[in-house]
């Protein structure tokens, strides 16, 4: 990994793109430049590139390769997910109601809002202090109009992760019963290269990846459709992906996101074993050594990397510009919305109020992080966290 000089723990924004992933992708952007459509040597190379990819990643998912749908990323995958499942079942059984919860990214939840404005109704479920969800209120809020429930697999502020499976078997009972499908999302945008990616074991009919979240490029990213979903395409042109999604392929983003997709799954059970370490390192590290410093999020059923921790008293951008100074480079809640004021929606829906909320901070590890860079962050916190607390003006 190139050096930045920088103690980077904001891996849950982006991840530094691996070497390796780099070397894949340079070809594409030379010599191998074809368009995947075209009907010559060069465009078929391309093609059979963009296919390989394909399979590669069905593999992983344990999936059919006409069920993965390559996109821009993780946002516009959860808007196909979101909007264009919501118009593809109402097409077919005028189903309008859509289940999701508090926590989502905004991916998610303005999706929500776009239909909300056109007639569609929306559940957001609540989330226990944890980040939890609860399957009796979502059992509960499953009617004879749902038409999907949306829940992303592990949060990306706190880290929690939700029972997929648990949610999965409560949907198709609920299904059964009405006699007709419900429709399962789930945005595993946060969960690549640390958790379980096989769809048929999470039991979801949609799935959303993103790339930058694995060592991969930015710009490209999945969604999983199982066979048989009804998808209205949100953008439509030359009919590539199927007609799920037009636009000329990104072979050498497919191709990265491949080869970063394949690494991740190859060495998953060393990296969560490394993050694992790392977090608890820096979690009592904090914890032990710096009053009115609370964790955020569950105590156990979270990423390995994320460690969210508000700190009393002191705004959490100060923080962030404090660690930026010393090296440090983390995130005050997601970092789409760093630069708002507001704090975050997910922190409010585990019950923090605001000034709690607006002092946290978000730590995220990944595979080019140290034992070493923990001790030296839990150094400069120690004497970063009692200074800012005794500046009067920053209270
Ligand atoms: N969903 C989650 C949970 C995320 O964390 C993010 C990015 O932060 C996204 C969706 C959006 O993905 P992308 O940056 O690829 O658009």
């Amino acid at each position: 990994m190139i050096d930045t000089g920088t103690i980077y723990l904001d891996n849950a924004g982006t991840t530094p793109v691996d070497p390796q992933v780099i070397e894949s992708i340079i070809p594409f952007l030379g010599s191998r430049f074809g368009n995947a459509s075209s009907l010559h040597s060069l465009g078929q190379d391309a093609r059979k590139a963009l296919e390989d990819s394909r399979e590669s990643v069905s593999k992983i998912l344990n999936c059919r390769l006409s069920e993965i749908v390559f996109t821009s990323g993780g946002t516009e995958s959860d808007n196909i997910a979101i909007k264009g499942l919501a118009a593809g079942v109402k097409a077919v059984n005028g189903s309008n109601h859509i289940i999701t919860t508090k926590i989502e990214h905004h991916a998610v939840l303005h999706a929500c809002e776009q239909l909300e404005k056109v007639g569609y109704l929306v559940t957001y479920l609540s989330v226990d202090k944890h980040g939890l969800i609860d399957l009796n209120e979502l059992e509960n809020a499953i009617n004879d109009n749902t038409s999907l429930v949306s829940v992303m697999l592990a949060n990306n502020e706190i880290g929690t992760i939700q029972p997929i499976r648990e949610i999965s078997d409560v949907i198709k009972k609920c299904s059964e019963k009405l006699g007709r499908k419900i429709f399962f999302h789930t945005d595993a945008v946060q969960g690549a290269g640390i958790l379980d990616l096989d769809v048929g074991k999470l039991g979801v009919d949609l799935m959303s990846l993103s790339g930058h979240k694995f060592h991969g490029p930015k710009g490209v990213g999945l969604l999983f459709i199982r066979r048989g979903t009804p998808i209205e395409p949100l953008i439509v042109g030359g009919g590539q992906e199927r007609e799920r999604r037009s636009g000329t392929s990104n072979v050498a983003g497919v191709v990265g996101f491949t080869t970063a997709l394949f690494i991740a799954e190859r060495d998953r059970v060393k990296n969560v074993d490394l993050c694992l370490k790392l977090r608890d390192k820096l979690m009592h590290g904090i914890l032990d050594s710096i009053d009115n410093a609370f964790l955020n999020g569950h105590p156990t059923l979270r990423l390995p990397g994320n460690v969210n921790i508000s700190f009393k008293g002191i705004e959490g951008e100060i923080i962030l510009l404090g660690l930026d100074m010393a090296g440090v480079c983390a995130s005050s809640g997601s970092a789409c919305s760093s630069g708002s004021l507001d704090p975050s929606h997910v922190l409010l829906a585990i019950g923090l109020n605001d000034e709690i909320a607006r002092s946290s901070i978000r730590f995220t590890f990944g595979k080019y992080n140290s034992i070493a860079e923990i001790e030296r962050v839990i150094d400069i916190l120690t004497e970063l966290i009692p200074r800012l607390r005794s500046m009067p003006y920053l209270q």
